[in-house]
């Protein structure tokens, strides 16, 4: 048996589309919008916001007697202003986990407020060499030592506060998407590029005039970077959850750019065996490139539902991604292996 086409195409404008869409936790309504707009395409669907603000999608399928739910996070790494400094510059506190050092030196958007949006960039607060020579190696990347200089004329509290910027407000890394010879390389793949697996499973299966086999939910949710994305949004009746979400490369690691990956264990413990076993074996049926893996450092919004009191199945899948949480970089290859996955499992 064969599986529906995938149309690429779609997938990667998809994606650049939602990369481009600032979504930092907290901050993440623009790119909920953007996938409810996408998925207004096709027929069948019906979207509905959580009171928190993710995006659940109801499809129905052949069967009620099993319904199943798919989950991405639309949410990002990024920053919220803590402090206005005296010399006009911004203190940040981080959004989610990530390290200084891998944002030194990128560009940078504050969405103040008021409405008004300033460029700038994150950088060390002694960042020249030619002033504080070792210093710019020395110094610990940390809160104290990182700062926003902004592309705007102020050298102190007030003056930033005439641009509209409060303490509070978001600050948006640039993604810096690119797509070179199947690769795509951009922040936030993690978990952007799953949001687009998914949406271009739904294509798929749409376009072909198909169904889901069970009763379907996809939950595009908004707080995962933080830990509790899913831990609401799921619907009572969902028997198993298939949390779709960037694999993690690396020494040691199974994972790469052009492979799926089925995480049976991470930080929060193994994931549901039986569900596992199962979407282990549609990927040998349909010969999709996958392999298995151990993430060491990770969470996902699958233990995130089963913590709040899910009692599902769980199970994790996503593509391959190189320096997740960094300036992070997958193939093609890995994005259509997981959206394979996806419909094959719709239609299992
Ligand atoms: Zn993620």
């Amino acid at each position: 048996m064969n599986l529906p086409p995938i149309d690429s195409e779609f997938l990667l404008r998809f994606l650049t589309g939602l990369l481009n869409t600032p979504s930092p936790t907290g901050f993440a309504d623009q790119a909920i919008t953007f996938t409810e707009t996408a998925l207004g395409a096709f027929p069948g669907l019906s979207c509905n916001r959580t009171r928190k603000g993710g995006l659940v999608v109801s499809w129905p399928g052949q069967m009620t007697s099993a319904p199943r739910a798919l989950t991405a996070h639309v949410d990002t790494l990024g920053a919220m202003v803590k402090e206005i400094k005296s010399n006009g510059r911004l203190k940040l506190t981080k959004i989610g986990g990530f390290a200084w050092n891998t944002v030194e030196g990128e560009g940078c958007t504050v969405f103040a407020h008021s409405g008004a949006t300033i460029r700038g960039s994150i950088l060390l607060t002694r960042a020249s060499g030619h002033v504080y020579g070792s210093q710019v190696n020395d110094l610990k990347r940390e809160d104290d030592n990182m700062e926003v200089r902004l592309d705007a004329l102020t050298t102190c509290v007030e003056e930033t506060r005439v641009l509209g910027v409060e303490v509070g407000d978001f600050v948006v890394f640039d993604p810096r998407v690119e797509v070179t010879n199947g690769f795509v390389r951009s922040r936030h793949l993690d978990d952007k590029a799953c949001a687009a697996c998914l949406v271009a499973a739904i294509k798929s299966i749409v376009d072909a005039g198909l169904q889901p086999t069970q009763a379907t939910y996809l939950l595009f949710s908004n707080y995962e970077e933080v830990g509790h994305g899913a831990a609401s949004g799921i619907p009572p009746e969902v028997t198993e959850l298939v949390a779709v979400d960037m694999a993690a490369v690396g020494e040691g690691q199974n994972s790469d750019e052009f492979h799926a990956t089925l995480c049976v264990k991470d930080s929060g413990g193994p994931y549901h065996h039986g569900l596992s076993q199962r979407l282990r074996q549609i990927a040998e049926t349909y010969q999709i490139a996958h392999k298995i893996d151990i993430y060491p450092f990770y969470g996902s919004d699958g233990e995130a539902y089963w913590r709040a009191g899910g009692d599902v199945a769980v199970a994790l899948i996503g593509p391959g991604v190189d320096a997740s949480h960094n300036y992070e970089r997958t193939h093609q290859e890995a994005l259509l292996a997981t959206t394979q996955w996806i419909i094959a499992y719709l239609l299992s």
